[in-house]
Parts: structure tokens; sequence; C-alpha cells
């Protein structure tokens, strides 16, 4: 039996064609592309949490509703008693199941565009079709066009990343009210970035039958235990929950994320402190004349002269520092790279990289 003959038949030619998700090479690197709290936890804590880990019940599965975490997650960020919770295995796989549902229905996913890629990401590996919302010159809800693509295409899903990555601006609530009044789908608020901001719209959820919130610790220093979640009327939690794997959280996750919790006032100051630099350095990037886009979350946009954004992710690259090019991602993102928010030092090292090379 020939594999390739086999692969060709049994693997769909859109996989055949595609290429797996592309992660770029840090090693050695100051990492500023990838949206990550750049602190770690105090060792003590390090080491109490070490001896939890140890004890962990590896030989068993883990609680399939990741009992410990609910109500320390409900104190802290302050979820009303109506609204249920569900957890994925980082918000990634909370966005799978949610358009993996649409494959049933046949009915589209929507998202704003340019934003979060993996909407699209996974609407395409799903095979449902994809339709990306316009944004105006201030990177905002293009209320008009956005209506139009809805009315058109009838999604089931419209995902409002709040604030967007990678634009970093807040929606007007006003027309995000808007859009959610006059469609039929549910929409997904994902609020991936709420540490970095002031807005909140769990109420939303509450109040519209439409709304779900979606929610990350991946940005709070917890990237690597991958944990999303999804908040939404016990109604749609309990039809999703149908469709979750059942030991999606895994045993060291859950102890990890637990004590996290109890020690929030560290997520919370670390988090505080991102925001103080956040605007540290836009200020003094703007002092160099670099044009930086208004950010609510922990990463900027920077506007370099034209065609440069490759030759300057190269330059800060060589001088130890990495950041996302956005260039050649979207029309409104030439000129672009997008630099996540690091601590003091990291900041003074790439502000120095560029006096150096901008000098030249
Ligand atoms: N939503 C948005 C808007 C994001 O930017 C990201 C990560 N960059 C995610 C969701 C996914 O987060 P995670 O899978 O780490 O929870």
């Amino acid at each position: 039996m020939n594999r390739q003959a086999l692969i060709q038949a049994l693997i769909p030619q859109s996989v055949r064609d595609g290429q797996a998700y592309q992660v770029a090479d840090a090693t050695g690197l100051i990492k500023l592309d990838a949206m990550e709290n750049p602190f770690v936890w105090p060792e003590s804590l390090q080491e109490t949490l070490a001896a939890q880990l140890s004890r962990a019940a590896l030989n068993r599965y883990p609680d399939p509703h990741a009992t410990q975490v609910r109500q320390p997650l409900r104190d802290w960020m302050q979820i009303p008693e109506s609204l249920e919770m569900l957890f994925g295995n980082g918000s990634d796989e909370v966005i799978a199941l949610l358009i993996s549902n649409c494959i049933a229905t046949g009915r589209a996913v929507c998202a704003p565009d340019p934003s979060f890629v993996m909407f699209r990401v996974l609407a395409h590996q799903y095979q449902v079709p994809f339709y990306g919302l316009p944004l105006d010159d201030a990177h905002d809800i293009d209320l008009d066009r956005w209506l139009s693509v809805i009315e058109e295409t009838q999604p089931g899903i419209i995902f409002v990343p709040q604030p967007n990555n990678p634009t970093g601006n807040l929606f007007q609530t006003e027309r995000l009210q808007r859009v959610v009044d006059q469609t039929q789908a549910l929409v997904v608020i994902d609020e991936a970035y709420t540490a970095f901001t002031d807005a909140n719209y769990l109420a939303w959820a509450e109040e519209a039958p439409n709304v779900v919130i979606m929610r990350t610790l991946s940005k709070v220093g917890m990237a690597g235990s991958r944990f999303g979640m999804l908040i939404g009327h016990p109604d749609w939690i309990g039809e999703f929950d149908k469709i979750r794997l059942p030991y999606n959280i895994n045993a060291l996750t859950q102890i990890a994320v637990r004590f996290a919790l109890e020690h929030a006032d560290v997520l919370e100051s670390q988090s505080a402190a991102i925001r103080t630099e956040r605007a540290r350095l836009s200020d003094a990037l703007r002092m160099r004349r670099i044009d930086v886009w208004p950010s609510e979350a922990n990463f900027v946009v920077v506007q370099t002269p034209p065609s440069q954004a490759r030759a300057w992710f190269e330059k800060l690259k060589q001088h130890g520092i990495l950041v996302k090019c956005l260039d050649g991602a979207h029309p409104s993102l030439a000129d672009t790279l997008r630099i996540t928010v690091g601590a003091p030092h990291e900041t003074d090292a790439l502000l120095s990289a560029l006096d150096q090379f901008t000098a030249d």
C-alpha cells in the first residue's frame, strides 16, 4: 500500500495545501511577540506551587468540571450567579468548540477584519464559511458595512474581540450594541485583554439573549497553563458543554489556576504594572516621533516609515528583540509592527535598539 496515495485519498485537500500554525523561534531573544505577561512569580510562591503540583494525582483523570477553580474564578471576575462558565484548553479550544457547531447548522462565522487569526483559521479548518467585517479608518466597527455583511451571510456566530487584536482599540459600545440588537447570531465578545482595560461586558451576557463572553488567563501570566473560558446564560453553556471534551482541563492546570487565584493580588499587580509600562512605552515612542496606535491591551502597534516594517523587524531581531511584523497581513496593517508590552528593562532595551538604528 502506498502511503502518499492514502494521504491523498484520506486527508482533505484544504489540509494538505495548508501549513501548521507557525510560532517564531524566540530562543535567546527578548520576547515581545505574543502578548505574554513578562513577569514570573516570586520564588517562594513558585516553591509552594511546585509542592502542590508534586502531589497531583496524575494516575487519575482530572475532575471533568474543574470544580476547584469555579468559585475562585467567579469571585475574582465577579461573575454573577445567573451566569454559568465553561472552560477550555485555552480560549483557542473554546473558539474551536463554538465554530464546530456551525458545521451542522451550515451557518457562517464572522469576525472583524483584521482581527485574531484563529477565528478565520478554525473556520477554514472546519470548512465553515468565514466573512470578515471591515473596520473604518479609526479601526472601529464600520456599522453599515457590518450590518450588510451580517444581513447577507446570516452568520451563526460573530466573534468580537473587545479590545481588538491586533489593532488594540475598543470598539464603540453604541455600535457594538447595534450589532447585538440587529442580528440573530450568537455574539461572542472576546475579552482576552480584560486585565488591561476598564471596559467590561459581562452584564450584556445577562441582559441580551444572544451574547456570551470569552476570557482567558493567558494574558495575566498563565499562558503556559492553557486556560480559557466561556461565560454565559446556563442555557447556552449547557448546550456547549455537551460537545466539550470531558477531560479538557488537565489536573496540573486545575491546581495551577486555583493557586494563581489564591494569589490574585500578584496577577493584579503584574497587570497594573503592564498598564503603567504601556503608557511609558507609548510616550517614549511618541517622543521619538514614532506613530503609536492607542491601545487598551498589553501591546501597541507602531507605524514605521513606508516599507520599513520588515527592516525594523529584522533590525530589532539583530538587537535581540522579537516583535510581530503585521505588514502584509491586511492592507490596513501596512508598515506596522505589534509590540507586546514587556518588563521595564525590556522596554529600555527596545528603545535603545530603536535609537541606535533609527539614528543611522
Ligand atoms: N482571543 C484573542 C483576541 C487573542 O488575541 C488570543 C491570543 N492571542 C486568544 C483569544 C487566544 O488566547 P488563548 O488561547 O491563549 O486563551
